[in-house]
């Protein structure tokens, strides 16, 4: 794929960018290092200061990043521009608890070990290359690169090859804010130069948010050179709606959690799982408010859904529902792709969904939710847990016993109580199973890329 910004609702080559060659490969590796090196040396005060700039960098970029994400991935623009501005938050968060989060720790009582005194403290690794994707195209760099570089690590990007003008942003806002040259950089690479970065002996690490293939190929190679990887990959989150749930309320949320961002987030709800009590009223509920998205230009203010970021991308759903279709599932809301330009797809309700449907089993990376009428929560919970994925997971239930139950007995990264998942800086944030292993965010996101150093001292 060449690296180029096509714009999703007109289909034009708007950018175009040659990739990085061999020597430019080499300088901006060399460079990584450097930036280490000059990094490891500085406090977390001074690197608290630069984040905190890099955070206000984004804030007065916010009505100039909020339309290149747009153009570049086809996101509506006012939600673009709430990427920035959280992608901000998240720099503030670990400029404000870096320190804490990484503060030594010392065994209360070191004579159990001989010593006068032991315990651990968290060193950084070196250069760590992050291949992104482009659904979030600042939020996924930055929600690495924030805990990254005040750990005092450098990082490499390696951006989707269609948002590159994010990726050129991006190459430069650490520096910008006053970090050592080199902190941060990006590569202009197709997926197939990663390997040989990779295996550079100066790359300590990768972290991978993407799809599954692209992570198990990843993690062949680091686990070939002996280096850590975290892997954030697919889902196909459950959103499960009991009889004593807010029903207007979870079918409002619904909405948002499965056609946010046009419906192409990991966590996004997918599999919508309602107790027959409820099935009817639910679906009433959700439908209507799904035939009422607008659909429309990504840059007007009043647009709900825009074009899917890829052609492919949208041909894959169209053939996923078709398959669905073509084996007996009901199409409750829309179905198909609209005649007009760009590359859409209706907002799309279906029902009626067996085990031999590629729906049942594979993510739908855009706006169709599927809709399963189960009988009690140990049903719920079986066909919640009946896909090789385990991102995040949605209950919805007012009944205490039930809310408990389901925490124990989904098996997920995460589990939402009457509310949509959704990433904050504070808490961490990733999956089972094949939807990743390891953690971004919190304490545990920041840790991922340190060495924890045990100290004893006689
Ligand atoms: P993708 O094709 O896997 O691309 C993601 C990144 O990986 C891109 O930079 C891509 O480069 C690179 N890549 C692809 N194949 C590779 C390989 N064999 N080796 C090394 N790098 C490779 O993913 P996508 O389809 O664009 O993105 C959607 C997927 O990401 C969905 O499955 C979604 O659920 C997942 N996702 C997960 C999370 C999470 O946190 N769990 C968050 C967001 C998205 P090129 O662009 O050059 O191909």
């Amino acid at each position: 794929m060449a690296i180029s910004t096509i714009n999703p609702f007109t289909g034009q080559t708007e950018q175009e960018y040659e990739a990085h060659d061999d020597a430019e490969i080499e300088r901006r590796i060399a460079a990584a290092q450097s930036g280490f090196e000059a990094l490891r040396s500085t406090t977390f005060a001074e690197r608290a200061e630069w984040m905190r700039r890099a955070a206000d960098l984004l804030e007065a970029d916010v009505d100039e990043l909020g339309r290149l994400i747009t153009i570049e991935m086809g996101r509506p623009v006012k939600a673009s521009r709430a990427e920035v501005l959280k992608s901000a938050r998240g720099l503030r968060y670990y400029a404000d608890n870096a320190e804490q989060l990484l503060a030594p720790e010392a065994l209360a009582d070191p004579s159990a070990v001989g010593a006068s005194a032991a315990g651990t403290r968290y060193a950084p690794i070196g250069v760590v290359l992050a291949v992104m994707p482009w659904n979030y195209p600042l939020w996924q760099v930055l929600r690495f690169a924030g805990p990254a570089l005040m750990a005092g690590n450098s990082g490499l990007l390696k951006h989707a090859s269609n948002v590159p003008q994010a990726a050129l942003y991006l190459d430069t806002l650490f520096e910008r804010a006053g970090f050592p040259s080199g902190a941060f950089g990006s590569l202009l690479i197709p997926a197939a130069g990663v390997e040989r970065v990779l295996r550079d002996p100066r790359v300590k690490a990768a972290t991978l948010t993407g799809s599954e293939p692209a992570g198990r190929s990843l993690a062949s190679i680091a686990g070939d050179e002996v280096k850590h990887v975290v892997l954030e990959l697919g889902g196909s989150d459950p959103f499960i709606v009991m009889p004593s749930a807010d029903l207007a309320r979870a079918a409002e949320v619904g909405v948002t959690a499965r056609y946010q961002n046009n419906g192409q987030s990991c966590i996004a709800a997918k599999r919508f799982i309602v107790h027959a009590d409820v099935y009817d009223e639910f679906t009433r509920l959700f439908g209507k408010q799904v035939a009422a998205l607008t659909v429309g230009d990504p840059l007007d203010e009043a647009t709900d859904i825009g074009p899917l970021a890829t052609e492919s991308g949208r041909d894959e759903l169209r053939k996923q529902v078709a398959d669905a279709v073509d084996k007996g599932a009901d199409v409750l809301v829309g179905g198909g792709v609209p005649e007009r330009d760009g590359w859409f797809f209706e907002p799309t309700v279906l029902a009626g969904i067996t085990p031999d449907m590629r729906l049942h089993l594979e993510e739908a990376f855009g706006p169709a939710a599927t809709v399963y009428r189960v009988e009690s929560r140990e049903e719920a919970a079986s066909v919640a847990n009946g896909t090789t994925f385990g991102l995040s997971s949605s209950v919805w239930s007012n009944d205490a016993d039930e809310q408990e139950w389901f925490v124990e007995n989904i098996d997920a990264g995460g589990v939402f109580v009457n509310g949509m998942t959704a990433s904050a800086p504070e808490l961490p944030f990733g999956g089972e199973k094949d939807s990743g292993v390891g953690r971004e965010l919190g304490a545990a996101g920041i840790r991922e890329f340190c060495n924890l150093k045990t100290v004893w001292t006689a």
